[in-house]
């Protein structure tokens, strides 16, 4: 199928043209009519798999057509609601990208920046509106936004909102529209909690399903490596001396990690930057920019600061600590492998880790390739002996020796 053979008015398709997009993926392919035909949608599909666009294009399209007359009406007529500032600043974009050839007004507003600008031009008028929870119910509580007359209403990434406790705002905000309306939401993964807000929500929608099966198997590979907690890093300089190349995205689970880590490979010459929740969005910004163009080669993060950012051409992910959801292993990896390219997902185990990987691989119901050949492998703990009484020589031999007999036990 061709973009072409969608209902999408000349104006789009042109600006789809110069952005390369001849074939919409999956998610688009399936999505998009049934949005244009204003049914609600419950879609499950994680960033990478095009969903953006999958929403974008057809409410641009809805929209397209009352340009005209409702223009200078200040009227919002579809909000989009993120879970993070650098998304909904992504999703702006993807929507100027494609409403280019239209009169349309996009904006984003969101927290961690000063609030006269983003009224200034909320006053002027804004078409389609992408908002972070928080900063939409500030901007609200002053009298600076009208939902009243909203036509579509996106809940993407909901699954993570719902996880960043955003369940009552998004609540109190869905109270703040009208009750007819179209509501779209996207969600990487379908939890207990997503179906009972889809329940509460939105009027019997269309399930959509893109599998992470689906969304990750085919271009990316996955590695495990099991190592000691105290020789991941040895690991990672190992990995990135000898193996990885190009753009790389390091995850951590803790801010400390993060910059612990960012601090090593910069002593060791590596071109670095990092974003987790403790920088201001400034920093947080500047970093995103760095690595999408190329200043820093490496992104070290954290889930929530990553979570939804698209930087095509990442080649690598390395989960340095591995995640406890496995969800988020599927989020983490769907970094890399984006847009029909080729990506490779490095995964350090330590002892204490074990459990997530079982988690892990019973949600992609398949096991994740174990490398052994590895200068820091992960040996069972023996129990503690009498005092060693062995010397330094015979203790090198011995352990040597014993390397060869080990076997696995993870
Ligand atoms: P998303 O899942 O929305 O974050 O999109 C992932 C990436 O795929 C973004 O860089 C999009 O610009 C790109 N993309 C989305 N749809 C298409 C398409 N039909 N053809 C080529 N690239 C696309």
């Amino acid at each position: 199928m061709q973009f072409s053979e969608l209902p999408l008015n000349k104006s789009i398709l042109k600006a789809l043209t110069e952005e390369r997009y001849h074939t919409p993926t999956l998610v688009q392919e399936k999505a998009i009519p049934v949005i244009l035909k204003r049914k609600d949608v419950v879609v499950a599909a994680q960033t990478g798999t095009g969903k953006t666009a999958a929403f974008a294009l057809p409410i641009i399209e809805q929209l397209f057509d009352e340009q005209d007359t409702e223009k200078r009406e200040k009227k919002i007529k579809a909000l989009v609601l993120s879970p993070t500032r650098e998304l909904a600043q992504q999703i702006e974009q993807n929507f100027k990208t494609y409403s280019k050839y239209t009169n349309l007004r996009v904006t984003a507003v969101y927290g961690g920046v000063s609030l006269e600008p983003q009224k200034e031009i909320l006053k002027k008028g804004v078409d389609i509106l992408i908002a972070t929870p928080g900063r939409l119910i500030d901007l609200h509580k002053q009298g600076n936004i009208e939902l009243r007359y909203l036509k579509t209403f996106v809940l993407d990434e909901a699954d993570l909102m719902l996880d960043m406790g955003f369940i009552n705002d998004v609540k109190r905000i869905e109270e703040l529209c009208p009750r007819k309306k179209q509501t779209l939401l996207f969600s990487a993964t379908i939890p207990e909690k997503i179906v009972e807000l889809a329940n509460t929500t939105l009027n019997n929608p269309e399930k959509i399903e893109i599998s992470p099966e689906n969304a990750t198997s085919k271009n990316i590979g996955q590695l495990l490596y099991y190592v000691p907690k105290k020789n991941k890093t040895d690991l990672c300089l190992y990995l990135l001396r000898n193996t990885i190349n190009g753009r790389i995205i390091i995850f951590r689970r803790t801010k400390f990690g993060v910059d612990k880590l960012e601090q090593t490979l910069l002593k060791n010459g590596y071109k670095v930057t990092s974003i987790h929740g403790d920088k201001t969005q400034s920093l947080r910004n500047e970093a995103i920019e760095n690595f999408k163009n190329k200043k820093a080669t490496i992104l070290i993060a954290t889930d929530v600061a990553a979570r939804g950012i698209d930087i095509v051409n990442v080649d690598a992910v390395i989960n340095f600590d591995l995640p406890n959801i496995p969800e988020t292993y599927v989020h983490r990896i769907g970094r890399t492998g984006r847009a029909g390219k080729s990506g490779i997902a490095f995964s350090f185990c330590s002892a204490d880790e074990t459990s997530y990987v079982k988690a892990i691989q019973e949600l992609l119901q398949r096991p994740i390739k174990i490398i052994e050949d590895q200068p820091f492998p992960l040996v069972k703990p023996k129990h503690k002996k009498q005092p060693n009484t062995i010397s330094k020589h015979k203790k090198g031999r011995k352990s040597e020796a014993s390397k060869k007999k080990k076997k696995r036990w993870y």
